[in-house]
């Protein structure tokens, strides 16, 4: 296409003009020709079909019909007039209204004679009509041969308010696909063209505005989507090509004896096979010259943290130290206990960074990395801070990797000179079409497999008047030595309300669940660490029974003898969150149970997420379904990825479309990275344009 011709401004065109332009630009950022041509219209109104009277429905929106105008007349009520005239074919009668330039409307109204009427749809007292509808003779619509398929397209308060209609758009394309008549070049070469069964740029562009028939609009969509989704992928697969170029790694080619040694004396149950085959890959990257940049997806309770242990054994067995760092003190001051506590035999030297450590332990601790004497760090993002200096950290881990923002993760890597292998986990699993397109540009890997011997944990939903029967569930549990989580939502955004309805439900639950029987411990943001921690290591160890919390629980809290999460008001927590909960209970080999409190009024929505909670335990089901509940706008890293800026492809709607992209997109750039290939030049010409300033999204890892 022709460079001047794309950038030239939107109110060069003819009928566009200096004032609409302004409007265009202001309400949808069209600047130029180039920015117009992918304006594309919302949908589609099929004009090839006419009704009959007594076919219309309520159902219908905008409806073509022909008949005879019968009768018309004007009415006048309250200084106002309308004209009412009635359409009849062999079936029925319609009326059709106006209010505005009725008079002119009247005079020219064309009486007995068939005329084609088309419009929106409405019933008055079971009675159909049209306001305002279009309409020309019979005879007149047939010799020029209008479109088959009108094209609609979005159109913002203000231009309908400035007497922007669909007319206009309809002109102004008209007007620009004549201007680029032979002027759209094709980009892809004919292997992709045949492979994928495409049809050329240009005729897509004319079909998708002006489609001759529903197959040939359906072609120019795809057409379209795929090119979309094909330079997305390229972006995403050409930002891991040039990353694995630019970043050698540190090779980790010895599996010494700390592995073997914890292989051997400190495993404490054997490994599942997706825990081997994961490791497997996790080894298999750190052997190679190329920084790791993996994923680990597993549900939760799977056993992340394990495999992520031995990766860590691995930098250490090559001379290396290594990291973790978790999103919450609770989850990292675990974390820690448990390192410490397998690897202690092996004379391994842990240590616990957190935003509260004292000023001389971390002195201490800043020195002890720097000399090489602590091998392992675990923390929270105290961890990232500048202070913090390793003597060679060799893989960094990220639990929950979700919770941290782009930037954080970033600054792990310039702990070194060569960056760190870098190990993802989350227990939050990302759908397939997201996992191609958010974290397209990471190696994946996934744990579908729990250890042996959980048992299903049971999920029921109960409201309020239920309350006595689930207090005396709990009281069950108890007594055969269970305990209990009961955690409250975070309401309203202020702290201090949520303070409040915590404290509140404390009170009842201990009303409920009385001294000495039953002792109570309670979590929440406001406390100290020091606090959190000696209320968790007190549930840890059985001293409480019931552990009244906010969410601040929600990730990774392991204690095997919980048996019982109840959710009070389940009805304000999100999916993804509720399963996160959830996991908190059925990780021994006891029957565990998840409770979910709600009001007995609540929306629709929010019933549709209890039941698929109630209904499924698998994460990646769950994980589709809040995708497809919610939209892919909500989710998580979706803003920075480029995917909402999407014209024509949706990623969950044209998932087969997005598979296909980026098979052809890995075919491509696996013989021919750099695009140098003559019949490559308009691909890469194309994606430079595209991606100029994109390519330098936020680095994940
Ligand atoms: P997550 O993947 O949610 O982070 P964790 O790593 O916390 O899961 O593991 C959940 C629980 O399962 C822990 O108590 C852990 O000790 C245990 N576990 C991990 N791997 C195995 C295994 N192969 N066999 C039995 N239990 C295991
Ligand atoms: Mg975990």
């Amino acid at each position: 296409m022709l460079k001047t011709l794309l950038e030239t401004p939107a109110e060069y065109l003819k009928g566009i003009g200096p004032q609409r332009a302004l409007w265009l630009r202001a309400e949808y950022g069209i600047k130029n020709y180039e920015d117009l041509l992918s304006f594309y219209p919302r949908r589609y109104i099929d004009r090839s079909r006419f009704y009959r009277i007594s076919e219309l429905s309520a159902a219908q929106a905008e409806v073509q019909v022909t008949g005879r105008i019968t009768f018309a007349e004007m009415v006048h009520r309250n200084k106002r007039k309308r004209l009412v005239a009635q359409l009849e074919d062999q079936s029925g009668k319609i009326d059709l209204i106006w209010f505005q330039k009725a008079d002119i409307i009247e005079r020219w109204l064309p009486r007995d004679l068939p005329v084609v009427v088309f419009g929106r749809l409405s019933f008055f007292q079971g009675h159909p009509q049209m306001t305002h509808p279009e309409i020309e003779p019979l005879e007149h619509y047939h010799s020029c041969t209008p479109m088959p398929l009108q094209p609609v397209w979005t159109i913002s308060e203000l231009l309908q308010k400035k007497g922007i209609h669909q007319s206009f758009f309809i002109k102004t394309f008209r007007e620009l696909l004549r201007l680029f008549k032979g002027r759209i070049h094709e980009i892809f070469p004919e292997n992709i063209m045949i492979n994928c069964g495409l049809i050329s740029r240009e005729e897509a562009f004319y079909q998708i505005y002006f489609p001759e028939s529903l197959g040939k609009l359906s072609k120019a969509q795809y057409r379209l989507k795929f090119e979309e989704l094909f330079f997305l992928q390229l972006a995403l697969l050409m930002r891991r090509y040039h990353h694995k170029k630019i970043h050698s790694g540190y090779p980790f080619t010895n599996v010494g004896s700390y592995l073997q040694r914890f292989y051997r004396e400190c495993l404490p149950f054997s490994l599942t096979q997706a825990q081997k085959r994961v490791l497997k890959e996790i080894r298999h990257d750190l052997g190679q010259n190329v920084q790791m940049n993996r994923l680990l997806q597993g549900d939760v309770g799977s056993g992340k943290t394990l495999v992520a242990l031995m990766a860590m054994l691995i930098a250490l067995d090559n001379g290396f130290q290594a990291s973790l760092m978790a999103p919450t003190e609770i989850l990292a001051a675990q974390h820690y206990q448990m390192l410490s506590g397998l690897l202690s035999p092996l004379g391994i030297i842990v240590a616990f960074l957190t935003g509260s450590t004292s000023r001389t332990d971390r002195r201490q601790l800043h020195y002890g990395l720097r000399e090489g004497r602590i091998l392992i760090l675990v923390g929270t993002h105290a961890l990232i801070e500048d202070e913090v200096v390793f003597k060679n950290l060799g893989l960094a881990v990220i639990d929950e990797q979700h919770r941290f923002g782009v930037i954080q993760r970033a600054r792990l890597w310039k702990k070194n000179e060569r960056p760190p292998h870098i190990l993802l986990m989350t227990a939050t699993p990302i759908p397939r079409t997201l996992s191609m397109t958010l974290y397209g540009d990471l190696d994946v890997s996934i744990i579908d497999e729990l250890p042996p011997g959980r048992k299903a944990i049971k999920t029921l939903h109960r409201y309020e008047h239920a309350r006595l029967e689930v207090f005396g569930f709990i009281r069950d549990q108890i007594a055969h030595g269970r305990q209990v989580y009961i955690v409250y939502p975070l309401i309203e955004e202020s702290e201090k309300v949520d303070y409040k309805n915590l404290m509140e439900g404390y009170e009842s639950i201990s009303r409920a669940f009385p001294l000495p029987e039953y002792r109570i411990g309670i979590l929440h943001g406001k406390m100290s660490s020091v606090e959190k921690s000696a209320e968790m290591n007190r549930f840890i160890k059985g001293e409480t029974q019931i552990m009244v919390s906010t969410t601040v629980i929600e990730v990774g809290v392991d204690v095997q003898n919980a048996t019982v999460m109840l959710i009070e008001n389940a009805e304000l927590f999100g999916l993804s969150q509720l399963h996160q909960l959830r996991g908190r209970v059925g990780r021994g080999a006891r029957q565990s149970y998840c409770l979910l409190m709600s009001d007995e009024k609540i929306s629709n929505e929010a019933r549709a997420r209890i039941e698929v909670i109630c209904r499924s335990n698998n994460g990646f089901e769950i994980a589709e379904e809040d995708l497809r509940l919610r939209g892919p706008g909500d989710l998580m890293g979706t803003k920075q990825s480029g995917l909402l800026d999407l014209r024509i492809a949706n990623i969950f709607k044209d998932s087969c479309v997005l598979g296909k992209a980026r098979e052809q997109v890995m075919i491509l750039t696996r013989e021919d990275p750099e695009l140098l290939a003559s019949n490559h030049h308009k691909i890469l010409e194309m994606f430079q344009k595209k991606y100029r300033e994109k390519l330098s999204w936020g680095k994940i890892g």
